[in-house]
């Protein structure tokens, strides 16, 4: 009885034959030292850092800001949160009006005492770590109603500032200078060796 084979003898030599001349097609140059490719790999697609490095870096581009529009200077402020500033560059577009979902405390206008307390109890209820910006004359120091029996003269009575913006008013891009001092401020602050 005879046995079947799916090749005979020549059928098999003609497929590995032309396996071969494949192979020797594809191989005329050498393989580069595996040493050197995988180097030269790594430069291109891994970046090495410290894990430190990369919190801070995610914090300073996910800084929510809760606003606490006070007076005039609030208006400024409400700009540079439309398109022609654009503040979603910097990851900030969404205000938050809940001091629980932001880490920036972004106060623009007059603080008056019967005002105070409640500045002082949205910072309260921020939690760590967060950061405070004071834009305006007003609130960097009382402004031109500094000395007034009714305005706090700088709300650095009340809370403590990371970044001051003067001005009366200060312009959009006086914010946006403002902003890019805190995000200096955020990376140099190592959060994990606090
Ligand atoms: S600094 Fe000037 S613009 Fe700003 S709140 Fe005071 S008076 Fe108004």
């Amino acid at each position: 009885m005879e046995i079947e084979r799916p090749y005979v003898s020549s059928e098999l030599d003609r497929v590995e034959g032309a396996e071969i001349d494949a192979l020797m097609a594809a191989s005329k140059e050498p393989y580069p030292d595996p040493v050197a490719w995988l180097h030269e790999e790594l430069q291109r697609n891994v970046l090495l850092t410290s894990t430190e490095h990369v919190i801070d870096w995610g914090k300073r581009y996910s800084v929510w800001p809760v606003p606490l529009g006070l007076a005039c200077c609030a208006f400024e402020m409400i700009c540079a949160a439309a398109s022609r500033y654009d503040l979603s560059r910097f990851g900030m577009e969404v205000m938050r009006f809940s001091p629980r979902q932001a880490d920036l405390l972004l106060v623009a206008g007059t603080l008056t005492w019967k005002m105070a307390p409640a500045l002082r109890r949205i910072y309260d209820q921020m939690a760590e770590p967060k950061w405070v910006v004071a834009m305006g004359a007003c609130t960097v120091s009382g402004g031109a109603f500094r000395g007034s029996y009714s305005v706090v003269p700088g709300i650095n009575l009340i809370v403590p500032v990371d970044v001051y913006i003067p001005g009366c008013p200060p312009r959009p891009e006086g914010l946006l200078h403002g902003l890019m001092e805190l995000h200096r401020k955020v990376l140099a602050d190592n959060l994990i060796k606090k």
